[in-house]
């Protein structure tokens, strides 16, 4: 815990600045316990550097600013995570960066986009949120590879242990480690993974940005690790049994899992994941209303945005993160108000199954909105 680091005389300051004594010099340039952190993720996905900061926003917003140019142009996906898209289409247009933004798996679009513009950047979640879709890296990496487009992907769902992105050509990850490499809802940080010229580019901006991570929370990050590949087992476990037994139910009218056969990129899941991930998102048979009911009668999940912990956490996408939006521009951006998104914990899957049944069999016989249904 520290923010400055002393030099014991003015040569050995000298010596620092011109590269023959090592130091961090200032806590926003780094700290040794965020250090030994950003070393155990830059191993698990197989990168050359690592750049750990104080969320995966600030790591996602650093990167977009530090890696594309003014009047620069982005390829991302329809289906991403609100702050993420909030960014790149009300901020990124300030310095002229404009953006494509394709279905997860059109590939011809992404080809066109590439055709048509200077792209610096592909930018995508895999599996994305909510509806878990997944892209297929090698392909992408081979079309935007030959037009200088990097390619970064969001790997929150997966998480290393499903997922070794960069291992299929992706220039970049980047993760929200808020999510499973804490584990334990008790911590913010965000991780950006790759090379060693282009982590390097993102942290000379970060350096002056300053959303640096504290040395604690980097601590609870590494400490959160060292259980990561036992926990994401049971989370993937957990996740794919209790989106086969929805997908039977018959208040269900459809469950959004890549581990399931009927999910549209199923194959490509199977070509690259290790396993499916914590988080199933499935529609009610019912409309809003219906729909809280349910989540309100569920007893194991708490009702909270976010995912990767220990704790199943269960949200309606549109009440948590799109009520401010409206019915009609929701009806846009594809968020259908009776979608629920459950991340599984690492609960005895015996538990969750018999929580999220007994809370579907009570909406069986309708439910009435209530008398004072506001912006809905
Ligand atoms: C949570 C999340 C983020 C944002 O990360 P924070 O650590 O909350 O800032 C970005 N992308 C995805 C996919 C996420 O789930």
């Amino acid at each position: 815990m520290t923010s400055t680091y002393w030099f014991k005389d003015s040569q050995e300051l000298i010596d620092y600045q011109e590269g023959n004594y090592g130091s961090f010099e200032y806590g926003r340039y780094g700290n040794p316990t965020t250090k030994a952190c950003e070393e155990k993720i830059r191993l698990l996905e197989g990168g050359e550097d690592c750049l750990l900061s104080s969320s995966g926003m600030n790591s996602a917003i650093c990167m977009l600013l530090a890696l594309v140019p003014a009047n620069g142009h982005i390829v991302t996906t329809t289906d991403c995570y609100r702050r993420t898209r909030q960014f790149v289409q009300t901020f990124m247009p300030k310095m002229g960066v404009t953006c494509t933004v394709l279905d997860p798996s059109d590939y011809d679009g992404l080809e066109k986009a590439l055709d048509e513009h200077d792209c610096s950047l592909y930018f995508s979640e895999s599996p994305t949120n909510p509806y878990l879709r997944c892209v297929d890296i090698e392909r992408i990496a081979k079309l935007c590879k030959p037009k200088g487009c990097l390619v970064c992907i969001d790997g929150t769902f997966a998480t290393p242990v499903n997922l070794k992105a960069l291992k299929h050509g992706a220039d970049l990850v980047i993760h929200s480690a808020s999510k499973y490499f804490g584990g334990h809802n008790d911590v913010l940080a965000g991780a950006i993974v790759g090379d060693k010229e282009t982590v390097a580019k993102v942290r000379q901006f970060h350096n002056i940005l300053g959303g640096v991570i504290d040395p604690h929370a980097a601590y609870l990050v590494m400490r959160g690790i060292k259980t990561l590949q036992l926990r994401v087992e049971r989370h993937n476990e957990n996740a794919m049994k209790l989106a086969t037994a929805l997908e039977k139910h018959p208040m269900i009218e459809k469950v959004h899992y890549p581990g399931l056969p009927s999910h549209p990129d199923h194959e490509v899941a199977k070509k690259y994941m290790n396993g499916f991930g914590g988080v199933v998102s499935f529609e009610v048979k019912g409309d809003l209303w219906a729909t809280a009911k349910f989540i309100d009668n569920c007893r194991l999940p708490y009702i909270a945005p976010s995912l990767g912990g220990v704790e199943s956490l269960i949200e309606q996408p549109t009440v948590v993160s799109y009520w401010d939006q409206g019915p009609e521009r929701r009806a846009e951006i594809g968020i259908k108000d009776n979608l629920v998104r459950m991340a599984c914990g690492i609960e005895d899957y015996a538990d969750i199954e018999a929580d999220i049944i007994q809370a579907l069999d009570s909406i069986k016989d309708g439910v009435e909105a209530p008398a004072k249904a506001t912006s809905a």
